[in-house]
């Protein structure tokens, strides 16, 4: 098998917790080079632009974006420019046009774009969909509480324009959601809590409506301690469907029917590989442009500032 050679872009915490083991662990990805603008280590040759590594390693084929997202698109768009193939972290970019742009520059160069949800490739969502084939929702709560001083520390950009703030993880449940059921969900209420000394909310509570009588109910907190929340229940008209821990568990009306070790980046490089080797991309931004609409509509309410 040819190995896709692969340089990382953006070295933080995802980059190491995730990225690194995946990509070892991938027959078909050979990680070649890291670009970040002050993260070392010691094993890859290092730079501190994508640029400046792009120069130096023409045989590269491939940028995985582990950046903040509003960074994203001039990185992606330069990567696309010079024909390589560009798999972006969620969110897949700041704005739904960015992202759109990228699609069809893409398409344009003949190159995969990969828009990742990692909890899509969270091991209990295939079964869940499964489960919910046929039955008739009524009611979906996602509840998508942790704290951020835990899962966050030190990342000042999530609390600065295009950082999100706690959708940031929300957008996580959300691309669960949109990938378990296929109703229209669209927004009818926000509230979004934002500290009067940020830009981005710490947390949001949102009503979404799909038709008929079908609602979903979401709330996002960053202020949660004790147990952290990611958990989704959808009731039907035939018993309760909960996803918990992020997409690794699956209870039915409080029994706990399935579970497996989580191993969503290891499932993102697979497809990518897949996706490259079939000259295909794949870019759906329903959840993004679920929370695009949340800060459209969203009504903000100032709360105590955040200090980390
Ligand atoms: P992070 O720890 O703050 O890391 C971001 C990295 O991007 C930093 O190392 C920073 O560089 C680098 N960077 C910033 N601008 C750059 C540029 N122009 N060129 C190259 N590198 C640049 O953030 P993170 O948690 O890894 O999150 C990154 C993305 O992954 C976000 O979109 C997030 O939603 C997503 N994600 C995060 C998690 C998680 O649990 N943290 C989980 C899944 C997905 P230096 O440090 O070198 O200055």
């Amino acid at each position: 098998m040819t190995e896709l050679k692969l340089g990382l872009v953006g070295f933080g915490k995802i980059a190491r917790d995730q990225h690194l083991p995946a990509l070892e662990r991938n027959p078909s990805m050979e990680l070649c080079a890291i670009a970040s603008p002050s993260s070392t280590q010691d094993a890859l040759p290092q730079f501190q632009s994508m640029e400046a590594m792009l120069d130096a390693m023409p045989e590269l084929q491939a940028v995985a974006l582990c950046v903040p997202p509003a960074v994203r698109y001039q990185l992606a768009s330069e990567a696309l420019a010079r024909g390589l193939h560009v798999l972006l972290e969620k969110p897949p970019g700041a704005t739904l046009h960015e992202v759109e742009l990228l699609s069809r520059q893409a398409e344009a160069a003949g190159v995969t774009l990969f828009a990742t949800w990692h909890s899509r490739f969270a091991p209990a969502v295939g079964p869940a969909r499964e489960w919910l084939t046929g039955r008739t929702v009524r009611h979906v709560d996602v509840h998508w509480k942790e704290d951020v001083r835990v899962w966050h520390p030190g990342q000042d950009w999530i609390w600065e324009p295009g950082g999100m703030g706690v959708f940031d993880p929300g957008i996580n449940g959300l691309s669960i959601v949109t990938a378990v059921l296929d109703h229209p969900f669209v927004l009818r209420d926000a509230r979004l809590h934002v500290p009067e000394n940020c830009q981005t909310p710490i947390a949001a509570d949102l009503v979404f409506q799909a038709g008929g009588d079908t609602e979903m109910h979401a709330a996002f907190d960053f202020r949660q301690t004790g147990p952290q929340l990611w958990d989704i229940h959808v009731h039907t008209d035939d018993g309760k469907l909960t996803l918990s821990a992020g997409g690794s568990q699956m209870w039915v009306d409080g029994e706990l029917i399935f579970e497996a070790p989580e191993r969503e980046y290891e499932g993102i490089y697979e497809r990518f590989a897949a996706l490259v080797a079939d000259n295909r991309s794949d870019v759906d931004v329903t959840p993004l442009r679920l929370v695009s609409d949340a800060f459209l509509l969203g009504r903000r309410e100032h709360v105590d500032a955040f200090i980390e």
